[in-house]
């Protein structure tokens, strides 16, 4: 294929995009396939010589959508999100085509001004104080590991990244049990042990207990421990909890140590000024993430991580070497001494249209639907005889389970998900196994987020 094939194959494919898009209500939302079916049409090895574009296609509409999950049906209530916006996937096209590697300044100085003006433009939109930066990052488990390992070099001084952890004293985190797992892989991965990372006790609402978290510290240094840092919860994955952000901070700080604030799904809700209150105090916070690539519409990869002051972070993760150097130092920003990767992908630019071709009333618009519809779907499951709401909606997410208890509850989400017509998935809570509803497809109606009353409903009969 060259590129002359490549415009008439791209115009096809976006034919093709539209028209699957526009039958998605037709079809399951969750994939309907056995483990092992697809491989098993699959030849075994790699073609010799090269095939025609058309049998290429021709196998692609056979084997692959109806063997996926359709994360951008409107009925899709599992997880959270990964909206794709119209305008995020038009920008992607073009980023696709320039094919730019991001890292540095001078090797894409386009990327890497949008990316500083449009997250500013997001900063201020959620109400973030004006000194926060902002850098896109791939996923929100990135952007807490490179938090983490902030922490971590801060607590020892740097002497992590040039001695190496061994000999080094045991450094303490701090989180919630309602945190999200990548804070626990962060803890691994960046060599500090699941074992140091603390889950301290929670209040009857779900959010950190400050007091608790202010006797973990104390009786950590007591101990012997180094504590390096608190990382919070702002809409925690299982049932949205909300850790009190002023509270918790004001006890992070005034035991010296940084708080990254993990807002990966809540986050963008927060350009709504009427669910700012759920994260007052954040305006304090060293680092905070958000994923505009859940709840927002850019697609899938697009991590906002704001920060106060970028320096430690750039100690931690910066490096030059002799083939990196380029003018300019000082002057401008290179990005990949920000995040992890050296690579960086054009990510700036969906954020960009998205926040354009929506603008933030179209936005707002949007997240203020899926909430008033997630209360109202709540209240009807409510009505159900034998269905009770086991956690009432945070912003758009509640659980809810059958009386007859966690084998019924089970059993009734597998048939929920065979029938197709919605997608949902399950947490634990209070040992109880219960149904995650979340409202959030870009496109979805009052309607489609009903139709889960409707399912439940003729499903219990
Ligand atoms: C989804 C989610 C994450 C992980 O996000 P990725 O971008 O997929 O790494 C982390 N924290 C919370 C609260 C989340 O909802």
């Amino acid at each position: 294929m060259d590129h002359d094939a490549l415009r008439d194959w791209s115009k096809r494919a976006a034919d093709w995009a539209h028209d699957y898009h526009a039958g998605l209500r037709d079809r399951p939302v969750r994939a309907q396939v056995a483990p092992g079916d697809v491989a098993a049409r699959l030849p075994a090895a790699a073609p010799e010589a090269a095939e025609p574009m058309e049998a290429i296609w021709a196998d692609f509409e056979a084997l692959i959508p109806d063997a996926m999950t359709h994360w951008q049906h409107p009925r899709f209530f599992a997880y959270f999100p990964a909206n794709a916006a119209p305008a995020s996937m038009l920008a992607e096209q073009l980023a696709n085509a320039i094919a730019a590697q991001c890292m540095l300044w001078q090797t894409a100085p386009a990327a890497t001004e949008l990316e500083q003006v449009v997250t500013g433009w997001l900063r201020d939109a959620l109400a973030l104080p004006g000194d926060f930066t902002g850098t896109i990052h791939d996923s929100a488990t990135t952007a807490t590991l490179a938090a983490v390992l902030t922490m971590r070099e801060r607590a020892l001084g740097w002497a992590g990244n040039a001695a190496g952890l061994a000999g080094q004293p045991a450094l303490r985190l701090y989180t919630s049990a309602q945190s999200h797992s990548s804070v626990d892989k962060a803890a691994r991965v960046a060599g500090i042990g699941q074992e140091n990372l603390v889950k301290v006790p929670v209040r009857a609402d779900h959010g950190m207990c400050p007091d608790a978290l202010v006797r973990a510290i104390a009786a950590d240094r007591a101990d012997g421990f180094s504590p390096a840092g608190v990382v919070l919860c702002a809409g925690g994955t299982g049932i949205g909890a909300f850790d009190p952000m002023a509270e918790c901070i004001a006890a992070a700080h005034a035991a010296a140590l940084p708080v990254h604030v993990d807002a990966a799904w809540a986050g963008s809700a927060m350009i709504c000024p009427e669910f700012r209150h759920r994260w007052d105090g954040v305006a304090d916070a060293d680092s905070v993430v958000v994923n505009p690539h859940k709840w927002l519409g850019a697609q899938f990869d697009c991590t906002v991580q704001f920060l106060r002051d970028p320096a430690a972070q750039i100690r931690t993760l910066g490096l030059k070497p002799d083939y990196l150097q380029s003018p300019g130092a000082g002057e401008v920003t290179d990005f990949n001494d920000w995040t992890l990767p050296l690579g960086r992908r054009f990510r700036s630019l969906k954020l960009w249209f998205v926040l354009r071709a929506y603008g933030l009333g179209g936005l707002r618009g949007r997240i203020r639907d899926h909430v008033a519809w997630a209360a109202e779907l709540a209240q009807a499951l409510a009505a159900l005889p034998g269905v009770g709401i086991v956690t009432p909606p945070s912003l758009s997410l509640f659980t809810f389970a059958l009386d007859a208890g966690d084998a019924a509850t089970q059993a009734m989400l597998e048939r929920i998900n065979a029938d197709g017509r919605v997608y949902l998935t399950q947490t634990r809570h209070d040992g109880r196994f219960v149904i995650r509803v979340q409202v959030g497809p870009f496109d979805c109606t009052r309607a489609d987020v009903m139709t889960v009353r409707d399912v439940v409903a003729e499903l219990m009969r």
